[in-house]
């Protein structure tokens, strides 16, 4: 059968795949300080070409999407892989054990930034493309891959993009493989993302910054103001206490309660890949907290004097930067709408401006979705074990995109080991992970092409 000899293949090239992958690391491509970005676009585009796909440099207002193309056959079911080839800033780089940029194998583990998030997982669908023209021809289903180049940074120019060129990208899916397998390293799929609205509180308080004896308890100091301000949003059990927070938050269907109640849970082993001892809380919290809740987090704080020896000032300003992360059918619009009215009834001395990253919109596919199977059997033929099924990732992905302008639905099938180090020093990709990504995505095109061929799969 074609998919064995595709398999084969696949094992057969590991240190081709493994090179390919080191040279793409090699080439930086931080969004959010654009270094390397766009010839990155053009590396990856030879890579693809190099690979037997079309591939071109479209440009948008922003950074270029590296857009690929295999036909087969117009009649053909067509999946639409999404991934980004950006990277995050490397820094703190003496916290690296060896540099960000020139790929190290350690231990079974590419170390390098962007060798989990998200290059290798991307270089996985172009692999698993690969295999299949040279070992059998064709994959049978149309390809279409789209690699963006500043998913880091808030994806700013993915939905226009996706907007001018609708024609072109039109597919029956779309597949995105980012972010880690569970803990036990068991596969999973993942069928939604949070979305991130990122602001930033401003207070101000005298023109400059007064002597603390002299002017303490007349100067207005605006470290106090934000703290204030900030206990009115969050109670201490993390409930939001903005008004009509929760107003849009969907409720959960029989198939996604009953999903939710069958997560499995290790506090200690889930804990361990935070870096702490364990977890005081059970399964369905943990689960619900980080799926189906919003989440309003501080990021960082800025003001007065914190060096060496003693200054004692009612500092002038204070800056908070926060990140909050949404649910589906919550939109960064109505929740930033809330945000600004809390601030100017308890606060209107803090201004919110809306600095730091881009937003991104919450996004959840049904589990009832007939892919959804498809692709778990083809996941659990690879892996021999069947895939959790995730109802929302944690993080943040620009996938509300492809429901809302491209009229698509998306799942999610990370390959990343969950100790990736994602966004941290000494990021990483476990090399058995890598190539299993690869097969998973081969085996992924057959069995699309199947359910579709025995229309078994809705169309577009
Ligand atoms: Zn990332």
């Amino acid at each position: 059968m074609s998919i064995e000899r595709v398999h084969r293949y696949i094992d057969d090239h590991r240190g081709d795949a493994l090179e390919a992958l080191k040279e793409l690391v090699r080439q930086p491509s931080i969004s959010a300080q654009d270094v390397g970005v766009k010839e990155c676009a053009r590396h990856l585009a030879d890579l693809l070409r190099h690979h037997g796909i079309a591939a071109e440099v479209l440009p948008t207002a922003t950074q270029p999407v590296v857009y690929g193309e295999l036909r087969r056959d117009p009649a053909a079911y067509t999946l639409l892989c999404y991934g980004h080839y950006d990277v995050q800033p490397p820094e703190p780089l003496e916290l690296w054990e060896t540099p960000p940029f020139e790929p190290a194998v350690r231990d079974g583990r590419l170390y390098g930034r962007g060798t989990a998030d998200n290059k290798g997982q991307l270089l996985a669908h172009v692999l698993a493309a690969h295999a299949w023209l040279e070992a059998a021809g064709a994959p049978p289903v149309n390809l279409k891959f789209v690699f963006e180049g500043e998913e880091e940074s808030g994806s700013p120019s993915l939905a226009p993009f996706v907007r001018t060129h609708r024609a072109r990208l039109a597919a029956d899916l779309v597949y995105v493989s980012d972010g880690g397998l569970h803990p036990s390293g068991a596969p999973v799929i993942a069928l939604g993302n949070r979305g991130v609205l990122g602001i930033t509180l401003v207070a101000r308080g005298a023109d400059r910054d007064n002597h603390s004896g002299n002017k303490g308890g007349v100067a207005p100091n605006p470290v106090w103001m934000l703290v204030h301000l900030l206990s009115t949003m969050v109670d201490p059990g993390g409930r939001i206490l903005i008004e009509g927070f929760y107003d849009h938050v969907r409720p959960l269907g029989a198939a996604e309660e009953r999903l939710l109640a069958a997560m499995d849970y290790d506090p200690r082993a889930f804990a361990a890949t935070m870096g702490l001892e364990t977890l005081p809380m059970d399964g369905i919290t943990y689960w619900r907290r980080i799926m189906l809740e919003p989440y309003v987090n501080i990021n960082g704080f800025l003001s007065g004097y914190v060096g060496p020896g003693a200054k004692t000032i009612i500092p002038s300003t204070a800056e908070c930067r926060i990140d909050i992360r949404l649910v589906a059918d919550q939109t960064t619009g109505d929740i930033l709408q809330k945000m600004r009215r809390h601030v100017a009834q308890v606060e209107p001395r803090v201004q919110v401006l809306e600095r730091g990253f881009g937003a991104m919109e919450p996004s959840r596919t049904s589990p009832d979705h007939p892919a959804v199977g498809v692709v778990a059997r083809a996941i659990e033929a690879c892996r021999g074990v069947r895939p959790s099924i995730i109802l929302c990732m944690g993080g943040s992905l620009p996938n509300a995109v492809w429901p809302t302008v491209l009229g698509v639905d998306h799942i999610g099938v990370p390959y990343a080991n969950a100790d990736e180090n994602n966004h941290a020093p000494n990021e990483n990709l476990s090399l058995e992970r890598f190539y299993d990504g690869i097969h998973v995505s081969a085996q992924v095109f057959q069995a699309l092409g199947d359910a579709a061929a025995r229309r078994t799969l809705p169309r577009r």
